[in-house]
């Protein structure tokens, strides 16, 4: 395959419901949304957002409102989403599965005052309970049931009743549908992409604070330009993208919606991973771009091997935020008959930074940085040194997606910038081709007796395990050496190992310093809501039961 990417045309930075109107006016018959196997068309997308919009004015919502999302992927988080941005307001994204402790501090820290959520137990309880007791002033409400088809509607209300919540009647909540009640003649907002700021993407960062990244209109544009010269022989109008990740999540937010609707595609929305309702919606609904994490790829591969499963609508595949081991990507890729391509990002980049081209991948990279991204190598003890090709160091990032800072923490801004470029926390090199290859997170390095070991070189030798079908190693606490390697692993289904015998395999692959100590086998790993393997229930069990038993590696 050629190199199709446009490198030169300078990259879109314009407003985000940009996008959106484009697709309308391009597209406007053509089906933009199907949920559940209710459609909606371009032209109704536009107008459902533009009486949103006015509703959003109606409530005060101008430049510099905060209004919160706490949905799972439904049409009203994407009607609300392109809607609080034409009214003018900035887009707050919120995990619906926070508990309410994470909920307050999101809504406190970035000044939510209006959060459009639905009305399920499992969600408004939590978001009701702010209403009196912090920032939050208003709540607009969506049914899940207005937005099933009309025979699964009245079904959902009928059979689900107990999962509804209890909605109380008052001028602080605003049902959906009054929120639409208008003419949809909104107040044009002048909007300056540079400046004004569209979304706030709450994000650990390099220090696990939870802070919001500062992402403008023109930093998601920009982003959304990039990755739409990335894929080849796109044909507008004709794409069906597969939205199973969290549109609340940044990686969804700009690869699969934003990115989608550039394509003028169906969007295929799933409100949450179960694996034989994906495996059944692919097979009746067609989709050919699905982008992933590789827990989702994994899982998928997992079930092909168990029963026959029709992958072929597939045609691209972009795999990000966590390692995609190279046996996961080929047998996906043999399965549906398609591409899969490796990216790299972060929240603070809006996120994609690198990713490999469809045809010229490297195995083991995360690719080339994508059109007008410049990626550093830097010294994580002295940032101001640039490092050579080859070197490993701090992956730093300049580019037109790169946030702003981080909202209302002026301290952590200047840290995260090393003369200019977003510095990532996270530890890798470039090779002669400028493609890059992640070695780690600095967070995650593990010191042992002085020497950087790091957890994701043992991972991906655990990997080459036949019988390993999930691992991660963490650091521990060691009387001796500081730290040491303890990794967790999930074997295959009918398979079975050994830490000895785990043990002597890795010998061939890693250093003697790099031998894990323990081993421990688990029936499931934590993830994290979008599918990446999370490492932070483990250190922190690992933490409160050191005293513990370990099976541990001669
Ligand atoms: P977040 O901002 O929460 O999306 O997390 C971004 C982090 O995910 C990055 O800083 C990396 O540590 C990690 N990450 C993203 N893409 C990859 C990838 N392809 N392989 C390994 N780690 C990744």
């Amino acid at each position: 395959m050629q190199d199709h990417v446009d490198w030169t045309t300078p990259i879109a930075v314009r407003p985000v419901p940009a996008i959106l109107d484009e697709a309308v006016a391009r597209f406007a018959g053509r089906p933009a949304i199907d949920f559940l196997g209710r459609h909606t068309t371009y032209a109704e997308l536009g107008r459902l957002v533009d009486r949103a919009a006015r509703g959003f004015q109606q409530l005060g919502v101008r430049k510099g409102v905060k209004v919160g999302l706490c949905l799972p992927n439904t049409p009203c988080f994407v009607i609300c989403y392109y809607a609080i941005l034409k009214a003018g307001g900035t887009v707050v994204n919120y995990n619906p599965l926070y508990v309410e402790r994470e909920l307050r501090h999101q809504l406190e820290d970035s000044g939510t005052t209006i959060m459009v959520t639905l009305d399920i137990k499992q969600i408004y309880p939590k978001v009701a309970a702010m209403l009196d007791s912090s920032c939050l002033e208003r709540i607009v409400l969506c049914r899940m049931a207005d937005f099933l088809p009309s025979v699964q509607g009245l079904l959902f209300s009928v059979l689900r009743r107990s999962q509804v919540a209890h909605v109380p009647d008052d001028l602080r909540h605003v049902p959906f549908p009054r929120l639409l009640a208008n003419d949809g003649r909104l107040q044009p907002v002048p909007i300056d992409p540079t400046a004004d700021l569209a979304v706030l993407q709450y994000t650990g960062g390099t220090t696990g604070r939870p802070k919001a990244a500062m992402l403008t209109h023109g930093n998601i544009t920009a982003n959304t330009d990039q990755l739409y010269r990335w894929m080849p022989d796109g044909r507008a109008g004709e794409e069906r993208m597969l939205c199973v990740l969290p549109l609340f999540h940044v990686f969804a937010m700009t690869v699969a919606m934003n990115v989608g609707l550039c394509y003028g595609a169906e969007l295929i929305l799933l409100p949450r991973f179960e694996l034989k309702q994906v495996l059944k919606c692919i097979a009746k609904k067609r989709p050919t771009l699905f982008p992933g994490v590789p827990t989702i790829y994994t899982a998928i591969n997992g079930a092909a091997e168990q029963e026959a499963c029709d992958l072929s609508s597939i045609r691209y595949c972009i795999s990000g935020g966590a390692p995609l081991p190279l046996e996961v990507r080929s047998r996906f890729e043999q399965l549906a008959g398609c591409k899969v391509v490796e990216g790299y990002g972060l929240s603070e980049a809006s996120p994609v930074v690198t990713c490999n081209p469809f045809g010229r991948v490297k195995d083991g990279s995360v690719g080339l940085p994508l059109p007008g991204t410049a990626v550093e190598i830097r010294s994580p003890l002295d940032p101001a040194q640039l490092l050579g090709r080859g070197e490993k160091g701090e992956i730093c990032v300049r580019g037109p997606q790169v946030m702003s800072g981080y909202w209302q923490r002026p301290e952590e801004t200047a840290q995260v910038f090393a003369a200019g470029a977003l510095r990532t926390g996270d530890i890798g090199y470039l090779d002669e081709d400028g493609y890059l290859y992640l070695v780690d997170r600095i967070k995650d390095v593990i010191i042992s007796g002085g020497y950087n070991i790091y957890p994701r070189v043992i991972e991906e030798a655990l990997y080459q395990h036949p019988a390993v079908a999930e691992a991660v190693v963490i650091g521990v606490a060691d009387p001796y050496r500081g730290q040491v390697p303890k990794a967790f692993v999930r074997l295959r289904p009918a398979m079975a190992s050994t830490v000895e015998e785990l043990h002597g395999f890795l010998s061939g692959y890693v250093s003697r310093i790099e031998l894990p100590k323990y081993i421990e086998f688990r029936d499931e790993l934590p993830k994290t809501l979008i599918g990446k393997l999370s490492k932070k229930e483990l250190v922190a069990e690992e933490l409160a039961r050191s005293g513990a038993t370990l099976h541990k590696a001669s």
